[in-house]
């Protein structure tokens, strides 16, 4: 395959959000480059540990709502195109303490959009569903819409379509470093240099790496998951176990039932709150890590609560308000980037492709990302320099 130097969009990190930007891109017939550091794909960003939740009840903010009714298009459209299944449903169940903002906001975003959806309390929710034992008081949301996706598959398939439309991609090569020519963006690799019209940033928790004024905003964070053998496997398949999202004295929590990894899948949001640098984070797993996810689910799922089958550290992105970080750099009209997902955002990542494929092509895009408009921080990131 031959390579070029000159492309009309190179995009930084081949992650969950690069892989669906170089697709979108390509399918708007653009000459696109992404460069990855690592594998495609790799465990050792934000995308690691082979599924993640998908819902339509979205309690950060109902206006995520009309985002993520595209991703699920997106993603059905991209599942039928590589001809495996990448979306499964269980429905999903967003509980809490009577008055928690879990349950009162995911209720929020249903009733404001119409969605189906069935109000719970906690006797209710385990009697329907047995591998849950949440108190009888708790309040949830089950709505029938969510699940879960298949994060590397996905990643896979985002890049093999975007081969197939002509899109070149390289693993194990660094971006180094990139700089706003006259009319051209230079992208500086540790193989070699690169010219293109656009710059697309996707490098998930080395964001501030590569953009150093996000510094303050999108900051990496240590999170740990682990897999527990069900004592009483039927009541944790896809079809018995909707994931879920629960806010309980120890904190909030999430979970999946057994796929592809024997046991049920549980992570606590924030783990620790370990924040720090991406390239020194720290890998090792410790009891402790191991621990609380256990202690957990012993306590709200007695009978997922054997042994532990595999634990994995994976990185969150946060923003000091815990919404997206989508648009144009501020002082390159050129470059354009996609950080601080905030432990949500990867049930996206098939919009945030077609929003950067928008923002590169059209220097717009007709979805609503106000939210996520990188200004809302500018005080803080103009602490951080020049670019
Ligand atoms: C434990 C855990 C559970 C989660 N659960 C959910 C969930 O259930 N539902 C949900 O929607 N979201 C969830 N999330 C959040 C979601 O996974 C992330 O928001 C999403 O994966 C972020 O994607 P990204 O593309 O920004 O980062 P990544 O997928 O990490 O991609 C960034 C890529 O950029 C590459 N890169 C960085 N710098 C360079 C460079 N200099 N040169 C070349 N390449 C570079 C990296 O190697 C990496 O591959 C979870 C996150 C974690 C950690």
């Amino acid at each position: 395959m031959s390579s070029r130097s000159h492309y009309d969009t190179i995009v930084i990190g081949v992650g969950s959000m690069g892989s669906a930007a170089v697709y979108h891109l390509a399918r708007r017939g653009q000459n696109v480059l992404g460069i990855e550091q690592f594998d495609i794909p790799n465990d050792l960003g934000s995308s690691g540990g082979m599924t993640r939740i998908i819902r339509l009840s979205y309690h950060e903010d109902p206006s995520y709502v009309p985002l993520v009714i595209r991703a699920f298009e997106l993603w059905r459209e991209l599942q039928e195109s590589a001809g495996e299944q990448l979306l499964h449903p269980t429905g999903s169940i967003h509980a809490g303490p009577p008055g928690s903002p879990i349950f009162e906001a995911s209720l929020r975003s249903c009733r404001e959009h119409g969605l189906s959806h069935e109000v719970l309390n906690g006797a209710e929710i385990s009697k329907r569903f047995p591998g849950y034992r949440l108190p009888n008081d708790h309040m949830g949301v089950y709505q029938e819409g969510g699940g879960f996706l298949l994060a590397d598959r996905c990643i896979v398939a985002h890049v093999t379509a975007a081969q197939a439309l002509g899109a070149e991609i390289h693993a194990g090569e660094k971006v180094l470093d990139w700089e706003v020519l006259a009319d051209k963006v230079r992208v500086e690799t540790d193989r070699s240099i690169y010219l293109a019209e656009k710059l697309v940033i996707a490098a998930g928790p080395w964001a501030s790496k590569q953009i150093p004024l996000l510094a303050s905003v999108a900051v990496p964070e240590r999170q740990v998951v682990g897999w527990f053998q069900p004592l009483r496997p039927k009541l944790f398949t896809p079809e018995a176990f909707p994931v879920f999202g629960l806010v309980a004295e120890e904190g909030r929590f999430y979970g999946f039932p057994v796929f592809g990894v024997p046991g049920v899948k549980v992570g606590k949001y924030h783990h620790f709150g370990e924040e720090g640098d991406p390239d020194e984070l720290d890998r090792d797993l410790h009891s402790r890590d191991e621990d609380v996810l256990k202690t957990f689910t012993k306590r709200y799922f007695p009978n997922a609560a054997g042994p532990t089958m595999a634990l994995k550290v994976c990185m969150f992105t946060n923003t000091p308000d815990g919404h997206f970080i989508i648009g144009t750099h501020p002082d390159h009209a050129q470059v354009m980037f996609a950080a601080g997902f905030s432990g949500h955002g990867f049930k996206f990542s098939s919009i945030i492709g077609e929003i950067l494929a928008d923002l590169a092509v059209a220097g717009e895009t007709s979805h609503n990302i106000r939210l996520f408009d990188p200004r809302r921080f500018s005080s803080a990131t103009r602490e951080q320099g020049q670019r």
